[in-house]
This record gives C-alpha cells, sequence and structure tokens, in this order.
C-alpha cells in the first residue's frame, strides 16, 4: 500500500509520552509546579486525530502576578546576574546537554501537539533549539560594554564608559507553530543577557515548554529565574503585558495582537521586540531549472503546513517558465500530502486546530469564489477527525485578492508571472509586511540587487527558510520591531549605560 492511500490514522503514544499526558495540569512558578488558583484548564487536542490529550493549567492575573512577583526577586536579589558569566554559560550549556539526551521525547510530544511530523521535528525544531542555547551561552562571557573619550572635556579630567546592564523581567510569549523552538528563543538571549522570565505558550501548544521545565529544574537554575505559565492571551498574555513589574515584552505572533500588544506595553514604557506575520514572495527568475524552482516553492510553502511566519507564500515565475514550475508544484503536491504526525513517511501533518482548518479552508473557497483556479489541491482528504488539508496552489489570481494579500498560515500558495525585474519587486515589496524572501537564479548580479531592493528582514538566495542562531531575523514594516538571534538579539535584553565621572 502506498502511503498515501493509508488512513489518516495517528499511530500510538509512546509510554514516556502517555506518562507525561497524565500528569496534572500544572504552572511553572519560583521553581514549583503550582494548580491555577482558578482551577480552570484547558483541553489539549492532537490535530492528528481530533481527539482531547489532556488538559493544560489556565493561569488567571493572580497566577500571572505570582510568577512575575517570583521574576522580580530572582532579578532584584541577583541569584541569576550575581553568578559568574562563566556559571552562567555552564548552566546554558547544560540545559542544552539535558534538551539533546531528550531530544527524541521532545520531538515526539511537539508532533503530538502541534501536528508537525515528529521526523522534522526531530531533524529541525530540536536542533535549531540546541544550536541557539549553545550559541547564547558563550555571550555570556562575551557582552561587554567600552570605555571612551569624552569630546567636551581635556584628556585626563573625564573617566567614561559604557556599561550593558540586563534589562530586567521579559514576558515572553510564543505562537503555537514552533513551540519549543520559539520558546527557546526567547529564553536563551535573555538568559545569556541576565534577565529573568515569565514565558507565556500559545494555549494550543504548551506542551513542549512545560517539559522543558523539567529540564530547567534539573540543569539546576537558581529557582523563579525561569517560569513557565499556560493559559490564554486574553487573561493570562494580557496581564503580562500590561503588568508594571514587567520591564521587557518579546512577542512572537500575529501581526493584530502585536500591534495590541506594542500599544498595551507603552503605558509602563516596556522595551518591546515584535516578530509578526508575513507573505513572503518567492520569486524565480527565468534561467533557474523549472522543476528544481518548483520543489524549491513546494518546500517553502508546504514545510510545516505552511504555518510559518517566513513561508513563501507568494510565488513570482517569469512568464517564460511559469507553466512549468506550475506543473512541476502539482506533481511535489504529492511527497506533501498530509499524514498524521507520528507516521514516519509523514512530510506535512495536518493543520493545528479546527480553528486553523476553518480559516485555511475559507481562504480557499474565498479566493476560487474571486476568480482563482485551483492547480492542485484546494480540498481536504477524508480522515478520522485529523485537520488535514491538501497542500493547495492558486493561480489566475489578482493582486488585490485576499489570498494575494493576507496571510494564510496553512499549505496554499499563490502563483503568479511576471515580465521584467522592475516588475516583480514592485510586486514583492506591495504587501504591508516584510518578513522575508526567496530569490532562485543563477545569475549573482540579479541576485544581488532584489536582495538589496526587497524589503525584507531576510533574503534567501535559492533556498527557502534557512535559520541560524548566528543570524540576526526579524521584520520590515509591519512584520516586527527589532530582530531575535544574532549578538543583535541578546542586545535587545539589555540596556545601555552612560557612566561619567570627573576626575
Ligand atoms: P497569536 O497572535 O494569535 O498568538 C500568539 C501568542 O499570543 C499566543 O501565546 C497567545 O496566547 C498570545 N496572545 C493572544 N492574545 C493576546 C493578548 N491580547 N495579549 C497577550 N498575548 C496574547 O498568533 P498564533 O495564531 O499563535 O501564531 C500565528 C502567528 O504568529 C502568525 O501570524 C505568524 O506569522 C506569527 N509568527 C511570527 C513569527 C516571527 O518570528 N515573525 C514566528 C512564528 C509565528
Amino acid at each position: 500500500m502506498s502511503s498515501h492511500s493509508k488512513p489518516l490514522t495517528q499511530l500510538p503514544y509512546s509510554d514516556e509520552a502517555t506518562r507525561f499526558l497524565a500528569r496534572p495540569p500544572r504552572l511553572f512558578i519560583n521553581g514549583e509546579w503550582t494548580p491555577s488558583s482558578s482551577g480552570n484548564t484547558v483541553a489539549v487536542i492532537d490535530p492528528s486525530s481530533g481527539k482531547e490529550i489532556t488538559r493544560i493549567a489556565e493561569a488567571s492575573e493572580a497566577d500571572v502576578d505570582r510568577a512575575v512577583a517570583a521574576a522580580r526577586t530572582a532579578f532584584d536579589d541577583s541569584r541569576w546576574t550575581g553568578l559568574a558569566p562563566t556559571a552562567r554559560e555552564r548552566l546554558i550549556h547544560h540545559l542544552a546537554d539535558l534538551l539533546e539526551r531528550d531530544a527524541d521525547k521532545f520531538a515526539e510530544l511537539e508532533a503530538i501537539d502541534n501536528g508537525k511530523p515528529k521526523a522534522f521535528a526531530a531533524a529541525g525544531d530540536l536542533p535549531f533549539a540546541i544550536a541557539n542555547l549553545r550559541y547564547v551561552a558563550g555571550w555570556t562571557t562575551k557582552l561587554a560594554g567600552e570605555t571612551i573619550e569624552p569630546g567636551l572635556s581635556p584628556e585626563g579630567t573625564f573617566h567614561a564608559y559604557l556599561r550593558r546592564e540586563p534589562i530586567g523581567v521579559a514576558a515572553q510569549i510564543v505562537p503555537w507553530n514552533f513551540p519549543l523552538s520559539m520558546a527557546i528563543d526567547k529564553i536563551a538571549p535573555a538568559l545569556a543577557a541576565g534577565c529573568t522570565i515569565v514565558l507565556k505558550p500559545a494555549e494550543l501548544t504548551s506542551l513542549t515548554a512545560l517539559r522543558l521545565a523539567d529540564l530547567i529544574i534539573e540543569a539546576g537554575f537558581p529557582a523563579g529565574v525561569v517560569n513557565i505559565v499556560t493559559g490564554r492571551g486574553s487573561v493570562a498574555g494580557e496581564r503580562l503585558v500590561r503588568h508594571p513589574d514587567v520591564d521587557k515584552v518579546s512577542f512572537t505572533g500575529s501581526t493584530a495582537v502585536g500591534k495590541h500588544i506594542n500599544t498595551a506595553a507603552t503605558e509602563t514604557m516596556k522595551r518591546v521586540t515584535l516578530e509578526l506575520g508575513g507573505k513572503s514572495p518567492v520569486v524565480v527568475l527565468p534561467d533557474f531549472d523549472a522543476d528544481q524552482a518548483a520543489a524549491g516553492a513546494a518546500q517553502a510553502i508546504f514545510y510545516n503546513a505552511g504555518q510559518v511566519c517566513v513561508a513563501g507564500s507568494r510565488l513570482y515565475v517569469h512568464s517564460s517558465i511559469f507553466d512549468k514550475v506550475v506543473e512541476g508544484l502539482a506533481s511535489h503536491a504529492s511527497y506533501w500530502a498530509p499524514r498524521p504526525s507520528l507516521d514516519p513517511d509523514a512530510h506535512m501533518g495536518p493543520v493545528v486546530s479546527q480553528g486553523q482548518f476553518d480559516r485555511v479552508m475559507g481562504y480557499i473557497e474565498a479566493g476560487t469564489k474571486a476568480g482563482a483556479s485551483l492547480a492542485t489541491g484546494g480540498d481536504a482528504p477524508s480522515s478520522d477527525g485529523g485537520y488535514y488539508i491538501n497542500p493547495t496552489v492558486l493561480v489566475d489570481v489578482k493582486p488585490d485578492m485576499g489570498v494575494v494579500r493576507e496571510e494564510i498560515f496553512g499549505p496554499v500558495l499563490v502563483a503568479q508571472r511576471y515580465d521584467d525585474l522592475d516588475d516583480v519587486v514592485r510586486q514583492a515589496n506591495d504587501t504591508p509586511y516584510g518578513l522575508a524572501a526567496g530569490i532562485w537564479t543563477h545569475d549573482l548580479g540579479a541576485m544581488h540587487r532584489l536582495a538589496s531592493k526587497i524589503k525584507a528582514g531576510t533574503i534567501w538566495g535559492n533556498t527557502h527558510g534557512a535559520v541560524d542562531p548566528l543570524m540576526p531575523f526579524g521584520g520590515y514594516k509591519q512584520s516586527g520591531i527589532g530582530r531575535q538571534q544574532g549578538r543583535a538579539g541578546v542586545e535587545m535584553y539589555t540596556e545601555l549605560k552612560s557612566v561619567i565621572i570627573r576626575l
């Protein structure tokens, strides 16, 4: 039987995962597991089956206050910054070691919770998270100030220098598409800079963040340095971004919620980093092999079922090879046909939830109603209750259609043709977003010209989606504020202090 005629039925969980799911719903505050004050919980659904598999605690405002108080105390009494930088470096490396040890278990849990294929979590999310921790560990001993000779005073009369200090308590709010690696992307640089943390995972996918708390305890981090509160954005998230004892908010999620958070955080002038949505263009030049381009474009949109902020969701192909690339996309779609997340043959899983399923199918319907044609997909395979959507490519689209302008966050690509480079630059930039772009060509001159003209925080050439802990990541325009990763990402958790002393 070919993998695509097998029924879409989730596979049994390991004993380890089953034991984890049987735990009572708890928050992780001040180094301890604690129930929510209200006793309220949120259901956890396996998107591959549509069935409830456990419940997580729903933090109330009072629970968030407890977590912020723990982080505040841990920052103010210097139990974290008071450690030697080399000791903090060792602890972060230790956490990376433990994550490496348990990588297979984390990959399974991520697959169960989010719907992504376990093999993809094991090959992508986990190695990225581990490398990220190892990279930032080194910054604990390398963030440095600077001495400066004051310009308005004769030499020797003043001593002036810059200090880089941790901001304080960081509230970190993450989405559901890469739950663990997004959590590490937040926690790691904040720890390296010397901040203490309250992390709120997405209500749809909190399991790996909770499992991470086990490793934070085992690694030996001082209590209160990292706190993890599960719960709803409208309650726990809202309280975090307004809390007067929070100094910094780092948020990854939708542009709509990001704008709201930016406004809310202004009340107490919190430092804010926002990693938001995208509608990233993929541009194929006429010299590029059509089948290779189709394979690349398919991977750019169907990886993680298109639930990727940098998904290559708008394809622009030169008219001379447009039809060939679209044909190629249709043939590559079978590789990406959705399978349950624990199936070893899975390359793409279901989308994360019933709500996301309805939203994506709604976009496909609206697109075809507005005049777009389906080159492939557009429907949902029958299953035992999971949220599976076939890889979909829409053609005959117009620049003003919702499917071209809005972030769908599902396995749906809109393909358009262009005739010259100025035209494609204009089309690529015709969006309120500016997160990423992909360019496919062997013409180096054209590659660099496009790389400089497309307004996006990351440009990929002849690849798509490559992220690296060393490379700053973030958005132009409405795709965000600030950068994560690299030195810039660590510095986002610091304040610069000028010290000027008369001698
Ligand atoms: P979302 O904005 O709905 O939720 C993200 C997080 O914010 C969740 O933890 C949620 O509980 C919380 N939240 C919701 N309302 C809140 C409020 N009022 N106050 C505080 N917190 C609140 O996004 P999502 O649906 O989970 O994720 C998908 C979105 O995330 C997409 O738009 C995607 O592009 C974006 N994303 C961006 C990046 C990036 O790095 N730029 C990475 C991944 C995902």
